[in-house]
């Protein structure tokens, strides 16, 4: 009998739920809608169809068991969302022990960017190494940290919240109560806010592919958007390299195809910043799961928890 898992990608409008193989091989995907407006009681219904669903048709296989990567930290010891920007009718709300009362498999909750990190580093970029840092670049920038193949949770399971390093001293608010964090800088909204800064915008907003695009047509200030964007990232990454000293340090989300454009302020950022960068042999580099990595990584949670029971 073919052993499977179940891993889910919450977010604050959609789901996904894939049911994976031990080894990493995606039998069945389902997506619908979070439906979190309607409260809590709706989502866990979502999720318990969607489980459902995929548990029917794979029925002459076996579930070992269900990872679900939520946007928000988790407290690991109740099983329970405390805090999601993106869910936040999920705010104590016991997922866990709810969807393992209704489904009687086990489950498993982490926090999305973790998961990502997880996945990438099971059968994506990192499948190589056994530890690595991965920086989601999107409306915000979340982190992930593996080292010797776990998730690092630290003492409150809070660890890996990158995106709030302070990368400039008094630089923009943010809402953590910071100012100058990485993503008020660096991420996809940071650079919409730069390009509006600069003048780039026609109408009252642009999105980070039209300052792409103006980029590529040789305009200077979209360049230097990128160029901005490069030194946070730099900085940041310097930080981490001198930390954790890990392999690998991954880049995944929207902005990822301007890498030529930040790409090189990054690297000379980090080499000046880094002397464990520029001495040992560090590789910065795009992840490869694009935004299926948090749904294998989800996955990968139930697998992992029985390998490490054998
Ligand atoms: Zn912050």
């Amino acid at each position: 009998m073919l052993q499977y898992a179940i891993g889910v990608d919450l977010g604050g409008t959609n789901y996904r739920a894939a049911a994976i193989t031990l080894d990493g091989q995606l039998l069945k995907k389902v997506s619908g809608a979070t439906r979190s407006y309607e409260g809590s009681d709706a989502v866990l219904d979502s999720l318990v169809n969607a489980i459902q669903e995929l548990r029917q048709e794979l029925s002459e296989h076996r579930l070992i068991g269900v990872g679900i990567g939520v946007p928000g930290f988790i407290d690991i010891a109740t099983g329970t969302i405390v805090g999601s920007n993106n869910l936040p009718e999920l705010d104590g709300f016991p997922i866990r022990q709810k969807i393992e009362a209704r489904l009687g498999t086990p489950v498993i909750l982490e926090n999305d960017a973790n998961a990502a990190a997880l996945g990438e580093s099971w059968i994506g970029a990192g499948r190589e190494v056994d530890s690595l840092v991965l920086l989601t670049l999107g409306t915000g920038i979340g982190g992930g940290i593996i080292l010797d193949n776990q998730i690092l949770h630290g003492y409150k399971g809070m660890a890996g919240e990158l995106g709030h390093l302070t990368v400039v001293p008094n630089g923009n608010p943010c809402g953590c109560g910071n100012r100058g964090c990485l993503e008020k800088h660096a991420s996809a909204r940071a650079i919409e806010a730069m390009a509006i800064l600069l003048g780039l915008n026609e109408g009252e907003t642009i999105t980070a592919a039209q300052v792409y695009d103006l980029a590529k047509a040789g305009n200077d200030r979209a360049k230097l958007v990128f160029t901005c964007m490069g030194e946070y990232l730099g900085i940041a990454l310097a930080g981490l390299i001198n930390t954790f000293n890990a392999p690998l340090y991954l880049l995944s989300g929207g902005p990822l195809p301007a890498w030529d454009f930040f790409a090189p302020a990054m690297f000379e950022e980090v080499t000046k910043r880094s002397f464990t960068f520029a001495n040992a042999k560090t590789r910065i580099e795009k992840a490869t799961l694009g935004n299926q990595a948090g749904l294998y990584g989800s996955a990968y949670l139930p697998i992992q928890a029985q390998k490490s029971l054998i």
